[in-house]
């Protein structure tokens, strides 16, 4: 998802205290950068935000860090950010491809994935999130007790992504095809803007958790 080039998305992004365009610089010492100290949950390809801006309004308890290629993007979350003023939601500006480099080993509790692009060629598929290449860097960052969660309405992109569990540090946890219609799985679940949009249309919702491989 693009928007199209938000005049001064950049200016305003480097103005704010809540955005980090060099997120390599405060590698494994993400946690002195919220008033307090917490479990650290990240989320990759915010989008506009909802899920995180509702995620972390819901659980002070959480620190919050979303991510998010491009400006024009993080923006819109930006603006909301701005008006609700959340003390542990914190926003990068950058790309998952450099994750280990904004993360140090074990830094991070949990990884939630929304939507995420589907790159249908397969030349491309090493770029979806939750391929096998994004699962060995989501190893490196996340803690022994880690947990990836990942929602698409996509069928391909999570068969895909259920076939590079194999190889992988990790294991399904818990799997739907259908997850409006799982109780167990949808309670408490907070909708994104793709989720809204493509499940009015019919679209069922896949979703995933995942832990780590027992040794
Ligand atoms: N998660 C939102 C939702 O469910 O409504 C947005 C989904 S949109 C299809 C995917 C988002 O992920 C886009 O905003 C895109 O810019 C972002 N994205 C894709 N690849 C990324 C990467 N490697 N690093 C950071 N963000 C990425």
């Amino acid at each position: 998802m693009r928007l199209r080039n938000v005049p001064r998305a950049r200016e305003e992004l480097t103005a704010s205290p809540y955005v980090y365009e060099d997120p390599a610089a405060y590698r494994g010492r993400w946690q002195e950068e919220f008033p307090e100290k917490a479990p650290l949950h990240i989320e990759i390809g915010t989008g506009k935000g909802r899920f995180i801006m509702e995620l972390a309004a819901r659980n002070p308890g959480i620190n919050y860090i979303g991510i998010e290629k491009y400006s024009s993007v993080l923006l819109r979350l930006l603006e909301k950010q701005q008006e609700a003023q959340l003390q542990n939601l914190l926003l990068i500006r950058g790309d998952a491809e450099a994750i280990e480099t904004y993360f140090a080993p074990g830094e991070v509790s949990r990884i939630y994935l929304n939507f995420s692009d589907p790159w249908p060629k397969d030349r491309h598929a090493r770029r979806r999130l939750p391929s096998r290449e994004f699962l060995a860097r989501y190893d490196h960052i996340l803690a022994r007790d880690g947990v990836i969660e990942f929602k698409t309405d996509q069928r391909p992109l999570f068969d895909f992504a259920l076939e590079a569990l194999e190889g992988s540090a990790f294991r399904a946890a818990a799997v739907t095809f259908d997850l409006h219609a799982d109780p167990v799985m949808n309670e408490g679940n907070i909708m994104t803007e793709y989720e809204e949009r493509f499940s009015a249309k019919g679209n069922k919702i896949c979703k995933y958790i995942l832990t780590r491989k027992e040794e």
